[in-house]
């Protein structure tokens, strides 16, 4: 075996959409957030444990990823699309009966022309300028928006994971503003919202990093662990350089690990001198610079010669990796590699 084994803990997963579900009141409805491959586990076997447990509703970014979670969920769960009814998607959200989140106008008249009567959200804009429409734009169609009865309506927040950032409020107070008086569902919160006071979770919450155990949710249980083969060992003589750009000299006699996984696997660049593996409980440092399919681990200290070394597992988290690299732990799962052997642990097991 050559590549990196990544677990997926589903049960843990579960539990993390259970915790975040047990955050809002009982009548605040959880809905989950796939998008990218289900934040890199798998979006089919993500989102089909997530249902098992009882989500009833599923995000994605794109229609095409939207047609994986139907194919994958069957019937049933609602299946809403971030991007909206982009130009060319009218077939796959008929055929695969996907919701689009309309963002603008011309998306709503496309929508609306395309396939009356067809599911809809409303994606608003209050104050991220992102995506959704903003206060003039939804004024003049607010009324024919709301006779077709979207299943929600929805905006999106910028600082969440900054209590204390007055974009907050602002953004509460635009979005109760842009919504008052209407009966559809309304949505403000990602994992980062709903851990903010209960004004932010109105009826429906979306999260995602917290569900895969990434921050701002520190309860969140580790979901991904990630183990990589070592290939080959070698002495290194004080003076001797490793990798490209001879960028790590060692100083001593000194033992190195070359160990499958680069780049290309989403063990991003910036991790060059820059973070440990661990062997069981000893960590391990990674020398010289990441190059595509390898990298280089100093380990001159162990007393045995390592089959593999964890570089996500108990004592290095995916938020532990993302700092020591100067990224988030959205861009570490998001990247995980397609080459790894994707081993699932199920929920009910
Ligand atoms: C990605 C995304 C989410 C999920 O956000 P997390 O921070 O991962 O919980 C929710 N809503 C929108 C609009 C998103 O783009």
């Amino acid at each position: 075996m050559s590549t990196g084994k990544l677990k997926i803990d589903l049960a843990a997963l579960v539990a993390n959409w259970r915790a975040l579900d047990a955050q809002t009141g009982p009548t605040v409805e959880t809905a989950a957030v796939v998008k990218a491959n289900g934040y890199g586990c798998g979006a089919g076997r993500v989102a089909r444990a997530l249902a098992q447990a009882g989500a009833r509703r599923f995000f994605v970014a794109t229609a095409e990823e939207g047609v994986e979670i139907r194919q994958a969920l069957g019937p049933g769960p609602e299946v809403c699309i971030f991007s909206g009814h982009m130009a060319g998607d009218t077939d796959m959200i008929h055929d695969l009966v996907l919701t689009p989140m309309l963002n603008s106008l011309a998306q709503l008249t496309r929508h609306f022309e395309a396939l009356p009567g067809a599911p809809f959200g409303i994606q608003l804009d209050t104050g991220m300028n992102r995506l959704g429409m903003e206060v003039a734009e939804w004024a003049a169609v607010r009324d024919i928006a709301l006779s077709q009865n979207p299943t929600l309506v929805m905006s999106h927040l910028a600082c969440a994971d900054e209590p204390d950032h007055s974009a907050n409020e602002a953004q509460l107070q635009n979005f109760r503003a842009m919504t008052e008086g209407i009966t559809a569902p309304r949505s403000l919160s990602a994992t980062g919202g709903i851990l903010l006071p209960k004004e932010y979770h109105f009826n429906l919450t979306r999260p995602g990093i917290g569900l895969y155990g990434g921050a701002p949710f520190e309860a969140a249980k580790p979901v991904v662990s990630l183990s990589l083969p070592v290939i080959q060992t070698r002495e290194l003589e004080e003076g001797e350089a490793v990798g490209y750009g001879c960028t790590w000299v060692a100083e001593a006699p000194s033992k190195l690990a070359t160990v499958s996984g680069g780049y290309a696997d989403g063990l991003i660049r910036a991790m060059s001198n820059n973070t440990v593996l661990w062997f069981g409980d000893t960590p391990c440092p990674l020398v010289g610079r990441v190059s595509m399919d390898l990298i280089t681990v100093d380990i001159t200290h162990l007393t045995e010669r390592p089959d593999a070394l964890d570089i996500l597992c108990p004592a290095q988290t995916v938020d532990d990796l993302a700092t020591a690299a100067g990224t988030i732990g959205y861009e570490i799962l998001t990247s995980l590699g397609s080459r790894y052997t994707r081993r699932y642990v199920e929920a009910g097991s």
